[in-house]
């Protein structure tokens, strides 16, 4: 039912597409994140004409709310968000992760209390892919358990070692053969632990194999070296998924180092905020210097927004409290990053990436930006 079709590569970016139950994901691709089963700000049918053909749901927060057992009821995710295109669930490890202070990890899951409620509740490998089937995802992560950067040596070991653990579990669990499962392989900065990891979970055997553990604090080089070391060792016939990456600088250098697909909250909240990506580097659209400035966001935008409005309206927009304002910052960095990798992906296959490379990124890096990106803010 899953299959990667590798069409091109060119200076070690390659051109692939994934076929799943729910159409072509072609790659490399940007996924829009839909946390509680909407990409905030965006209706699906707008999503779709932005050229979108796979978002993200969040497992930890849908099974929270609504509950997986409502969504099931509803005939799964897809009909119940009214998406008809491929959906990624991930595995809920991130968040209960991040829940720092209300968590205790042991090796049979992790114990955590509700963000809604305070309810208290045990996810399990087996749990999340439960949770995942009901769902009815496209594509299901395993469960894995993240640190944080900076990682001591010994506290990144303990975690790949219960991620692989937890991995075969998940494989062991995962019944439904029209959901591809992807393995997440992590190891912090320990490029020794990284290998390890990747090697032992090809060995169990995934239909994707995803980068976990990056974009969390580390600087863009260190993330760059931990693609270049895990790029030799990945299956060229399995698709490639960078977790959380979203800034265009480094979806473009990842994608330059064999990276098919990315997902990361920055464009839509960073939208919501007035921070938009143009291919010149990134505005803050609230600034002053914009009250007055009638060109579009980024004159080279084919977008809605850039198509129609001016930064001084938008600005208005956004000073005035209009939803209009993150309706259209959000559709402009959502369209942005999805042209950018399409844009990416036909200049793989003409076999003109290194120039497509090199003239994005020296635009990018022109003016600065207004805001600069911390990573692991995302
Ligand atoms: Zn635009």
């Amino acid at each position: 039912m899953f299959e990667f079709n590798l069409l091109a590569e060119c200076g070690g970016a390659r051109a692939g597409e994934f076929v799943t139950p729910h159409g072509v994901i072609e790659t490399p691709v940007f996924m829009p994140v839909g946390t509680q089963a909407a990409v905030k700000a965006m209706s699906p049918d707008e999503l779709a004409e932005i050229g979108a053909h796979v978002i993200l749901g969040n497992t930890y927060h849908l099974y929270l709310r609504p509950g997986a057992g409502i969504v099931a009821e509803a005939g799964g995710l897809h009909k119940f968000m009214g998406w008809s295109k491929a959906i990624l669930t991930d595995s809920g490890g991130f968040q209960v992760f991040s829940l720092a202070a209300l968590r205790k990890v042991t090796d049979d899951g992790v114990e955590f209390r509700s963000h809604v409620d305070g309810s208290a509740h045990f996810m399990t490998p087996e749990l999340s892919i439960d949770v995942q089937e009901k769902l009815g995802s496209d594509i299901a992560m395993c469960f894995d358990e993240c640190v944080k950067l900076p990682a001591e040596e010994a506290a990144s070991r303990s975690a790949v070692e219960r991620t692989l653990k937890w991995a075969q579990r998940c494989r062991e669990r995962h019944s439904r053969a029209d959901q591809a499962l992807f393995g997440i392989a992590q190891g912090a900065l320990f490029d020794g632990q990284r290998v390890e990891c990747a090697r032992r979970l090809i060995e169990i055997g995934f239909e994707g194999y995803a980068i976990g553990g990056l974009s969390v604090g580390e600087s863009a080089d260190e993330m760059y070296h931990t693609l270049d070391i895990l790029e030799p060792e990945l299956p060229k016939g399995s698709p490639r998924y960078l977790m959380g990456v979203g800034m265009p600088d480094n979806i473009i250098e990842a994608v330059s180092r064999g990276v098919d697909m990315f997902d990361c909250v920055l464009p839509t909240r960073n939208g919501r905020n007035g921070t938009l990506f143009t291919s010149e580097g990134s505005v803050n659209i609230k600034n002053a210097a914009y009250e007055r400035d009638f060109s579009p966001i980024d004159a080279a935008c084919e977008c809605y927004a850039c198509r129609n409005f001016s930064r001084a309206y938008i600005r208005h927009l956004h000073k005035a409290g209009e939803i209009l304002a993150s309706r259209l910052c959000t559709w402009h960095n959502l369209h942005f990053l999805i042209n950018l990798t399409k844009r990416a992906r036909a200049a793989i296959i003409d076999g003109t990436f290194r120039d497509f490379r090199a003239r994005f990124l020296s635009s990018w890096h022109r003016n600065g930006a207004d805001d600069v990106y911390i990573p692991g803010d995302a």
